[in-house]
């Protein structure tokens, strides 16, 4: 028996095959295609499914269950999406429209839920009970696993570390309000700190490295800067850092899980993130003369959007 797991993104939707063991042993993907109905693509979905389940010698049969990971919110109990707008599917009967192509149980979730399903049963987190994973990209996702299950909420809205308010009345951000701790914490933050940085300091290797144009500055170019010891790179990244560790202290004085993981493209920084990080977060727990949670950096990539929708159940 096989389980099936589908990372849908906005560009492109993966399909993978995963063994008992937590391996993805066939893969395939799909253009995401937002221009058919609700139906075409669920079909489409099914679709694929069924072929690269064939391709890699198994049937129908052999699939034990679905698991579908989205990129918004959906009630795992009744597998209705309630709202993804990358897809544009907002109230929509998933479960219900997708068994009409393949009747297998179908589990549906949160992409960063399902990355921390996976992380805590494959992944860095595995053994552990309670997880909290943070993945820093071009915004903040989390995912809460408490008692080795998804906590996504009474209302299936949890676990929106990104839009908890780190400053109030601070930087804008794309759901409406001010002062987002994804504005302070995400790539996209540390893009925003460097280029305010370089108007004063234009001398700086941050800009010469973006060929003097601060619309090229990406977030490896700040921290490249910052690792070769640019004075006003390393000043960015110091308070960038104090920004990810009060977050954690605050994720740590909420729920205290045991373990925080790290993931996302900043997180290839590796120990250049973590190391920093470790010196800085107990700082901002209140009971930090405590054993507290380790924080650790992912390890299953891009495969646990695959790996984690295959283990929801
Ligand atoms: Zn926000």
């Amino acid at each position: 028996m096989v389980r099936i797991g589908v990372d849908v993104g906005g560009t492109g939707i993966q399909i993978g095959l995963v063994s008992n063991d937590y391996h993805i042993i066939h893969e395939s993907s799909i253009p995401t295609r937002t221009d058919l109905t609700f139906d075409e693509q669920v079909r489409q979905i099914a679709d694929c499914i069924v072929s690269t389940v064939r391709s890699a010698g198994f049937t129908e049969n052999d699939i034990e269950s679905v698991g579908i990971g989205i990129p918004g919110i959906a009630s795992a109990k009744t597998g209705e999406v309630i709202k993804c707008t990358n897809m544009g599917w907002f109230h929509v009967p998933f479960r219900q429209v997708f068994n009409q192509y393949l009747n297998k149980p179908v589990h549906i979730d949160n992409d960063a839920n399902v990355a921390a399903l996976a992380e805590s049963v494959a992944g860095v987190s595995a053994g552990t009970s309670s997880s909290v994973f943070i993945t820093i990209g071009t915004g903040i996702g989390s995912g809460i696993i408490i008692n080795g299950r998804i906590w996504s909420g009474a209302h299936h809205i949890g676990g929106e570390l990104g839009h908890v308010i780190f400053s109030l009345g601070g930087v804008p951000c794309t759901c409406g309000n001010h002062g987002c701790l994804e504005r302070y914490c995400s790539a996209t933050a540390l893009i925003r700190m460097a280029r305010e940085a370089v108007e004063d300091h234009p001398d700086s290797l941050i800009l010469r490295s973006a060929d003097m144009d601060p619309s090229r500055i990406e977030a490896k170019t700040v921290i490249d800067a910052a690792r070769a010891k640019d004075p006003l790179a390393v000043k960015v990244y110091d308070f960038y850092i104090d920004c990810l560790a009060q977050a954690i202290g605050s994720v740590i004085n909420l729920l205290d899980p045991e373990v925080i993981v790290l993931g996302g493209g900043v997180s290839k920084a590796g120990s250049f993130l973590l190391d920093p990080i470790t010196d800085k977060y107990p700082k901002y727990v209140v009971f930090n003369d405590q054993t507290l949670p380790p924080v650790k950096l992912a390890v299953l990539g891009s495969e646990a959007g695959i790996i984690g929708a295959a283990m929801l159940s």
